[in-house]
């Protein structure tokens, strides 16, 4: 009897684990910090090589910006074809200080790797491309047709993807889009994601004098600058966290059954999870649930104030200006251009001498139906895989430009997170457990496997 292909590379994958270690670490210890333009080049090339060792075809797709890495297998014509899509750029490693290794020396302790871009999204692109390599070396062909595509700037809010994306609708036609990105929600369970939450990101200022001033000449004369962006934060979110500025919920879409189904059948422990952040309580509403919370529900969140002096001891300051950073997580049907007309006219309408600014231009949500049928293979695929039936997550808390599969291309896109839920993206000590890099490249050897029987 012949062992059939899928045991084959399954095999092959289980033989090769330390080659496929050494791969990715390479693949690690090249910084690749979109924000800050160090090492994207560098880690694009090798990228690319991995690619071909791989054994696809490789180019790099016009696009202004970081380099975007193309790869193609596409020998298993009638066959479904599936887009792998993935970021190499990481995140800045500070606050390096609080690094119990340095940040881009691959180190395993208990079990994990810990480095900076390891769970975003370096592991867990490489399981795909490590998928494919023990396919073809083992077997010669594929079982569907493969597409992947890996982005240099998604952690600087993917500003091109969208161009480029449309630049090259004929060469990125697929079946179905499926991500690796981010942690699971629960550890005990795998999970795909149909959809996540959008972003519009703002910069507040506030000015006042021409210049600091002494607090006990100019005090109760001049205004502070401080108090005015608490003020007008004060007019834009209440007590029971619910944001206040004209028509923010407008667009908000009621859930669909399936998709409220599957929120009911999640098995989170709310108070485990809030117990992991050091919590026993959630802020108001007290009548929302964990769930619907991070995926049904828009958020205003202030991500840092800055102003006067915060320094050692005292200064009796009364500043001449003050900033504060706000993210803003939108759900279907929200968009950025739309919460940007409504907060920056809130601004003007409430904040004086306040002045607001969008930082780049924010992200769609997006949503793909429970009820698709490629969402049967995606998730026969995870349970083989991981050995566990996923859960059905009906959006993700974060955001990814997942709406250019879903709207641009028109695509069924799925995200299924081969990461833990302690793997501390954009923290100090990121890590990603091994068991984990090893459970995803056998998702991802399946998910071929069952698009080429389908
Ligand atoms: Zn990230």
């Amino acid at each position: 009897m012949t062992t059939p292909p899928r045991e084959l590379a399954l095999e092959r994958a289980r033989s090769h684990r330390d080659d496929d270690l050494q791969d990715l670490f390479t693949l690690l210890r090249q910084p690749s910090i979109s924000a800050q333009n160090i090492g994207v080049e560098e880690c694009a090339v090798l990228e690319e090589s991995l690619l071909r060792d791989a054994g696809l075809s490789v180019r790099r797709l016009d696009a202004p910006g970081h380099p975007v890495i193309y790869g193609e297998w596409l020998g298993a014509p009638g066959k479904p074809t599936v887009l792998f899509y993935g970021h190499y750029d990481v995140q800045p490693a500070d606050p390096l200080e609080l690094w119990h290794s340095d940040p881009f020396t691959p180190t395993i302790r208990d079990g994990r790797i810990y480095c900076r871009g390891v769970a975003d999204n370096k592991a867990q692109h490489f399981s795909h491309i490590a998928a494919i390599r023990h396919w073809l070396k083992a077997n010669g062909s594929l079982p569907c047709n493969v597409k992947i595509m890996l982005e240099g700037e998604e952690e600087v809010g993917s500003p091109h993807l969208d161009t480029i994306v449309t630049a090259n609708k004929d060469i990125l036609a697929a079946d179905l889009v499926y991500t690796s990105d981010g942690p699971v929600t629960d550890d005990r369970y795998p999970e795909i994601e149909y959809g996540v939450r959008g972003l519009l990101y703002v910069e507040i200022e506030a000015t006042g004098a021409n210049r600091d001033l002494h607090s006990g000449h100019w005090g109760g004369v001049a205004p502070n600058p401080i108090l005015a962006l608490a003020r007008l934060l004060n007019t834009m979110i209440d007590d029971e966290n619910y944001v206040l500025i004209e028509d923010f919920y407008e667009n908000v879409r009621v859930p669909t059954p399936g998709a409220q189904a599957a929120l009911e059948k999640l098995p989170f422990d709310t108070a485990a999870t809030i117990a992991g952040i050091g919590l026993t309580e959630m802020v108001p509403p007290a009548d929302r649930s964990y769930a619907e919370r991070i995926m049904f529900q828009p958020t205003l969140n202030i991500a840092g104030i800055t102003g006067g002096y915060s320094g050692e001891g005292s200064k009796t300051v009364l500043p001449a200006r003050a900033s504060m950073k706000i993210d803003m997580r939108l759900v279907p049907d929200q968009t950025p251009d739309e919460i940007w007309e409504k907060i920056s006219a809130h601004v003007d309408k409430h904040g004086k001498g306040i002045t607001i600014k969008r930082l780049d231009g924010g992200m769609l949500p997006s949503f793909t139906p429970v009820e698709h049928p490629m969402g049967d293979i995606v998730r026969a695929a995870v349970e083989r895989g991981f050995g566990t039936v996923p859960i059905s997550v009906p959006s993700a808390g974060g955001s990814l430009p997942d709406s250019v599969w879903t709207q641009t291309l028109g695509l069924p896109s799925f995200l299924v997170p081969y990461g833990a839920p302690e793997q501390a993206n954009h923290s100090p000590n990121e890590s990603y457990r091994l068991e984990r890099l090893y459970q995803g490249i056998e998702t991802s050897i399946h998910l071929m496997d069952l698009l080429g029987q389908g």
